[in-house]
This record gives C-alpha cells, sequence and structure tokens, in this order.
C-alpha cells in the first residue's frame, strides 16, 4: 500500500457499534449490539492498513487470514470474507462476539499503536451474520469416507469445531450431548443470548448437513462408557473434552 493511501487510512475513525437504547434493553434479554451496517463495515475495514506483517494474525488463536478477509469486506466482497474466515475457523459468528479480542489479534494490531485498532471482532461478526442471513452458507465439499468413525461427547464449540474440522478430512462423526440441544457453553452461558443461541443452533444445522450424527439427552452425555460407544458404533476414537476435562481414547 502507498504511503498516501496509508495515511488517508489512518484518518478514518473507528466505526462505533450500533446498540440497542439502555431504556429498551432493560426491559428484554436481546443482543444489545446490533452489529455493524454494510457501510459501517466497509468503512471499519479501510481502517486496516493491510501490513506486510501482519501482527493480527499471530494474536489469533486459529491463525485467520486476517488482512486478506478484512480486505474482501472493504472490497464489498461479503460472503467471500466469511469463507476466507471458515478456511480456519468453523464458528465466526460466535468467536467474532465472545472471542477476547482486545486481549489477542486487536491488542497487537499495528493501528491501535497510534490511535484505536481495527475492529477485527466485529469484522468477523458482520462477514458470518451476512453470509448467514443472505442464505448464502455453503456446505464444502466432502471427501470420500475414510473408512474412519470418530464419536464426540460434547455438543460444544470445542466438539462442534473438532466435528467440522473431522467431516472435512472424510471421517463419519457422530457427536453425543448430554443437554437436549447442541451448543454448549453457548447454549447455557450465554442463554439469554438469543442470538448466540441461534448462532449455535444454526451452526448445528449446517454441521448436522456436514454429515454428523447428532445424539442428545443425559443416555449420551454421560452414561455411556468408552466400551460402550465402541461396542455400539464400532468408533475408532472417541473424543471427550468439557470445560475441565481434555482427554481423548
Ligand atoms: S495488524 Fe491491524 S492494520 Fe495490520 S493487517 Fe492486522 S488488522 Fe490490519
Amino acid at each position: 500500500m502507498d504511503p498516501k493511501e496509508m495515511k488517508e487510512r489512518m484518518k478514518i475513525p473507528k466505526q462505533p457499534m450500533p446498540e440497542q437504547n439502555p431504556k429498551e434493553r432493560v426491559r428484554n434479554f436481546y443482543e444489545v449490539p446490533y452489529g455493524y451496517t454494510s457501510e459501517q463495515a466497509m468503512q471499519e475495514a479501510k481502517r486496516c492498513i493491510m501490513c506486510k506483517n501482519p501482527l493480527c494474525v499471530g494474536g489469533c488463536p486459529v491463525n485467520i487470514d486476517i488482512p486478506w478477509f478484512i480486505q474482501l469486506i472493504a472490497e464489498g466482497k461479503f460472503v467471500e470474507a466469511a469463507r476466507k474466515i471458515k478456511e480456519t475457523n468453523g464458528l465466526p459468528a460466535v468467536c467474532g462476539r465472545v472471542c477476547p479480542q482486545e486481549d489477542q489479534c486487536e491488542k497487537i494490531c499495528v493501528v491501535g499503536k497510534k490511535g484505536q485498532p481495527v475492529s477485527i471482532g466485529r469484522l468477523e461478526r458482520f462477514a458470518a451474520d451476512y453470509e448467514r442471513e443472505h442464505g448464502e452458507v455453503a456446505i464444502p465439499d466432502i471427501p470420500k469416507w475414510t473408512g474412519k468413525k470418530v464419536a464426540l461427547v460434547g455438543a460444544g464449540p470445542a466438539g462442534l469445531t473438532v466435528a467440522g474440522d473431522l467431516v472435512k478430512k472424510g471421517h463419519k462423526v457422530t457427536v453425543f450431548e448430554a443437554l437436549h440441544a447442541p451448543g454448549g457453553v453457548e447454549a447455557v452461558h450465554h442463554r439469554h443470548d438469543q442470538v448466540c443461541q441461534h448462532q449455535s443452533q444454526i451452526r448445528a444445522g449446517a454441521d448436522d448437513l456436514l454429515g454428523f450424527d447428532p445424539r442428545s439427552g443425559p443416555l449420551h452425555g454421560m452414561a455411556l462408557l468408552s466400551q460402550q460407544l465402541r461396542q455400539r458404533g464400532g468408533h475408532l476414537s472417541i473424543i471427550i473434552h468439557d470445560e475441565n476435562h481434555r482427554r481423548s481414547a
């Protein structure tokens, strides 16, 4: 980027997030921030100076190609931006809302050294919401079955992400969940946040199309032992995840 354009971009103020009026939001449990409009997202995206050494990517736990997806938003290519994010992050609508970007990618954004960092999380949320709201969510091509079956215990964000990645590699996946619906921490701890619940359910639905076999209910989530799972489903690998334990068998 030539220095003149960079200078112009650095002058663009951070775009505020539209949100519910406090007088209204004390009376409901709807999500407080509304999300960027297309115009606001494009303007915010133009604040990124497309660093040759994008420090922000190193601050992202899943290494999203941040400058690339932001550039796509700046060009108005919102669906393409969502798909770029999804190359490494299966839950962008959720991560755009609940990831602590202020301690990760945005904390080390180069623009933030002289002013406010680029709103990477808000842009991530915008791209994911746009894709879904415009009916553009696409199921990627699934390779031929590898012959391997995997059982996943826990349909929280981690379980759904792993399931999505395994299905994309050609394995058959069964997800077992103790609660009545998938979503995990999203559905439980953010239970008043209807949008987050919605995101989880949509994600679960999309993953269903990918070839998941989701099974919910206490029996499936808590009482089945590894051996039983193997006997019932012939699963090669069993991955168990919750907030306190991470183990696989
Ligand atoms: S560090 Fe900030 S300005 Fe640089 S590429 Fe990343 S988001 Fe853009």
